[in-house]
């Protein structure tokens, strides 16, 4: 395998945490309403992800680790109106490209199953295989061809945790998908299927939200969540149509609504998918708003009247 490729897939892949964020987008893509995360050594030994979404047709298999091989997107139009969380039919080669990676899968309706496993991106094995309908994809020995990369990981309790609070804040904006993370073959979370947001944020920040507030303009929407004022700090979980982002701007609009007021927050933003450019990054944890002004305001004002809101 190439090494300029290994190189690559090392943009979208950091560690076990964007591999579990890929495979999460792709189980949610596939309708997944279970999904499980399984982890050994914080996931550098092995990361495995079962869901009981679509599942991947048997003669599709191959077809799923190849680059650009995406069956979400089908022309360039299709490029500006992005739905689906993943388009760019890069996740799955990219991991591919760097582990020892096994899919199992059923796709609905069929009775026969399959499986493949690729080595470093090379494809060793495809098979028909019973299981049951959705899909399970193990990724083990992560960059067992990028030592130096390897060596950049953390200690297993750190990696895990860095998965931890990634599926609990996926959980935020999908709380009625049941979510179990196991790892060393304990459970450390297993969240109550038909969860609202409500019920998902105590789970995740140990409090309820103390307020929330939805305001609109020009096409934009942003759902706010507060805890409530706490002291010091104010961490933010950002999603924009459905994709959990980083945007300093949103950050910005953030911290200029509340002021000296901390507490936790959630800011979930729907916008048409034309005014939202995701195809910045590799990893897409990047994007471009096209009227960043329209959020940034949107967001300031909505963040200043829950704050400002009644009594407690
Ligand atoms: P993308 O999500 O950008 O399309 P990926 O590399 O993440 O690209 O996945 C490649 C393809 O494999 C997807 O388009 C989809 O058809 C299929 N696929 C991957 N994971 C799953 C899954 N959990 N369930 C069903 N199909 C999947
Ligand atoms: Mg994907």
């Amino acid at each position: 395998e190439d090494v300029f490729q290994r190189i690559a897939a090392g943009e979208v892949i950091e560690r076990p945490v964007s591999v579990c964020k890929e495979l999460l987008e792709n189980a949610l893509d596939a309708g997944a309403s279970r999904i499980s995360v399984t982890l050994l050594q914080g996931g550098k030994t092995s990361l495995i992800v079962e869901d009981d979404g679509c599942g991947i047709p048997f003669d599709e298999l191959p077809l799923a680790l190849e680059r650009h091989a995406t069956s979400k997107i089908f022309s360039l139009e299709d490029l500006d109106r992005i739905g689906t969380l993943g388009f760019r039919g890069e996740a799955l080669a990219s991991i591919a490209t760097v582990s020892l990676l096994e899919i199992r899968s059923r796709a609905t309706g069929e009775d026969r199953g399959g499986m493949i496993r690729s080595e470093g991106g090379s494809v060793v094995l495809h098979q028909p295989l019973p299981c049951p309908e959705g899909t399970r994809i193990q990724v083990e020995e992560l960059f067992f061809n990028l030592p130096a990369r390897r060596k950049f990981l953390r200690a297993p309790g750190a990696e895990t945790r860095r998965v931890g609070q990634l599926i609990q804040e996926m959980g935020l904006i999908h709380p009625e998908v049941r979510l179990t993370l196991r790892s060393e073959g304990r459970v450390l979370f297993d969240t109550e299927p038909g969860r609202d947001t409500e019920r998902a944020l105590r789970d995740h920040w140990g409090c309820g939200a103390a307020r929330s507030l939805s305001v609109s303009s020009g096409g934009v929407e942003a759902e706010l969540w507060w805890s409530g004022p706490k002291e010091g700090r104010t961490p933010l979980v950002l999603f924009a149509n459905g994709r959990r982002i980083q945007d300093s701007s949103v950050r910005g609009a953030l911290l200029a609504g509340a002021g000296t007021c901390g507490g936790d927050w959630l800011v979930v933003l729907r916008l048409p998918p034309e005014d939202l450019d995701v195809n910045v990054h590799p990893a897409k944890t990047e994007v471009r708003f096209r009227r960043p002004g329209e959020v940034f305001d949107l967001v300031r004002r909505g963040v200043a009247k829950l704050v400002e809101g009644g009594t407690f």
